[in-house]
């Protein structure tokens, strides 16, 4: 089974939520932190690596002899990475998603492929957890090709949990891709609100399930609870504004290591997460 954590904006408490219910499986979980611009769960799960493997895409490269400058390939590019001028051709690596339509589709064979690294995975274990990250190298902007290496090792027959980039765009959809449950977590503020919107749309479009988390209850309004009584989104765990929980946190200590009655609460989460997917999985199906 594999289950996403997002939030729709950063600091929401992803992390701790992720690790923690890695944590409290444990025994043969994978956990992939694919929120490779700042993968920052080795700080609490303090994974030993063992494996490094360097992450590279093919880049554009024009052979200007062949080139007739028809502009097919700059029509090609979803992503404005070539521009066809009268005498040249310009490529920008740092916009290149590495899709490899312009090479295919050039009517004069005139572009060649060469590699760019992008980034690095890292895999080792934290105690009986497998530990798996992508890390974006300083500099490129072009996230998704390291989270698709990361997702590479994923093993169906297991649970894997996915620490997913805060926000909706590409890199948290790459993440999220083919998961079977995905768990938004949030805050019980107007802004809190405002992320968890666009993240339900997001995972609504690719047709998962998911559940809330409210983290730090007690301060704030009610406007994510009603909001998800309203769209049929469960509440699945609120975890209170605690100075412990933050100082653990701020200690690099895991949650459920520092506080551990709070296993149990993760170990029902879990449970929890099974039955609603199998729910809204039959619940969509009747729909189609
Ligand atoms: S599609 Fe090929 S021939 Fe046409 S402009 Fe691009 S590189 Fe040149
Ligand atoms: S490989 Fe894809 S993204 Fe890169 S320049 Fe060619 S068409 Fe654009």
């Amino acid at each position: 089974m594999i289950i996403s954590v997002a939030s729709g904006k950063g600091g929401t408490g992803k992390t701790l939520i992720a690790t923690s219910l890695a944590l409290s499986l444990a025994n043969g979980v994978q956990f992939l932190d694919c929120d490779v611009e700042e993968p920052d769960a080795h700080i609490l799960l303090k994974p030993a690596f063992s494996q490094r493997e360097s992450v590279s895409i093919p880049i554009p490269r024009v052979d200007e002899e062949k080139c007739t400058h028809c502009g097919r390939c700059a029509e090609v590019c979803a992503y404005n990475a070539i521009a066809v001028l009268k005498t040249q051709v310009l490529i920008f690596p740092e916009l290149c998603h590495g899709c490899g339509a312009c090479s295919y589709l050039c009517p004069e064979d005139a572009i060649s492929e060469v590699g760019r690294e992008m980034g690095l995975v890292e895999k080792g274990c934290s105690g009986e957890i497998e530990f798996i990250q992508g890390k974006l190298t300083i500099g490129q902007a072009v996230a998704p090709p390291v989270i698709r290496k990361v997702k590479e090792y994923i093993d169906p027959q297991r649970i894997a949990i996915i620490d997913v980039a805060p926000g909706t765009s590409c890199p948290a959809v790459e993440a999220v891709k083919g998961s079977d449950f995905c768990l938004l977590v949030t805050e019980p503020t107007p802004f809190g609100l405002n992320d968890l919107i666009l993240a339900v749309e997001m995972v609504r479009s690719m047709n998962i399930p998911c559940g809330v988390i409210i983290n730090r209850t007690g301060v704030g309004d009610s406007g994510v609870e009603e909001y998800s009584l309203k769209e049929g989104i469960p509440i699945l765990l609120r975890i209170p504004l605690d100075v412990q929980i933050a100082r653990l946190y701020s200690q690099g200590i895991p949650l459920v290591e520092g506080m551990p009655q709070w296993r149990e609460a993760f170990l029902e989460l879990f449970a929890d997460i099974e039955q609603a997917a199998l729910l809204q999985h039959i619940e969509m199906v009747l729909d189609e």
